[in-house]
């Protein structure tokens, strides 16, 4: 994909996340995609009318970063430290939807209880990262710790929101609008008694099945 086509991409997400109503009143978010050594990243935090010249690169050792305001330069460390950490990683998404947002407040783990997570790679509880400023090494120091399970590809930011990541932003957004699915309906299910769990095997099944089909599609 070329620089150009990298941007397109990163507005057209988070044109998405406006359409899914996942982001919050506010609108805020952050996101980003790695290419190589790099990243580009929203600027602000109000993406609902994002366009190019709001983004900008930055080198994923801090290089570049004198484009962006010095307290938006904390989010900037959040997402080059991730993508350091974790090469599988090449789209992040930073936001603060109603529902996933709720469990962050309520600092409990979302549980992998909704079939499309399995899909999407989530089969163990969405974890909750311990409260700290935003951007801070202690903060950012949980989410690394969080991400060192590599089936863990989001986490909750206690008292925050929520980092979704992916393979690419695709599969980011994908992750990303699947478990505020899962949190809404989690909610639901506490009415009638709470949701109950999938079976052990459920997610090795459902990767057979994808499996299968890749094989014979
Ligand atoms: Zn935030």
């Amino acid at each position: 994909m070329n620089t150009q086509s990298i941007g397109q991409n990163l507005l057209d997400t988070a044109n998405r996340l406006r359409d899914r109503e996942l982001l919050f009143h506010g609108n805020h978010a952050n996101l980003s995609v790695r290419s190589g050594e790099r990243m580009l990243m929203t600027r602000g935090g109000d993406v609902a009318q994002l366009r190019a010249d709001d983004l900008d690169w930055v080198g994923l050792d801090g290089s570049g970063q004198e484009a962006f305001q010095p307290t938006f330069r904390e989010v900037i460390e959040m997402h080059a430290k991730v993508y350091s950490q974790r090469r599988d990683f090449g789209g992040i998404i930073h936001c603060h939807p109603a529902h996933l947002t709720a469990f962050a407040i309520a600092q409990q783990p979302l549980p992998a209880v909704y079939e499309p997570l399995l899909r999407l790679g989530i089969h163990e509880e969405v974890p909750v990262v311990a409260w700290a400023p935003r951007g801070s090494q202690e903060s950012v120091e949980g989410i690394l710790r969080a991400f060192v399970n590599p089936a863990i590809s989001a986490v909750l930011l206690s008292n925050h929101g929520v980092l979704v990541a992916g393979a690419d932003l695709g599969e980011a957004l994908a992750r990303l609008t699947a478990l505020e699915e899962a949190a809404e309906l989690v909610l639901h299910a506490r009415a009638l008694g709470g949701a109950k769990p999938l079976p052990k095997a459920a997610y090795e099944e459902v990767v057979g099945r994808q499996h299968q089909f890749q094989m014979t599609s």
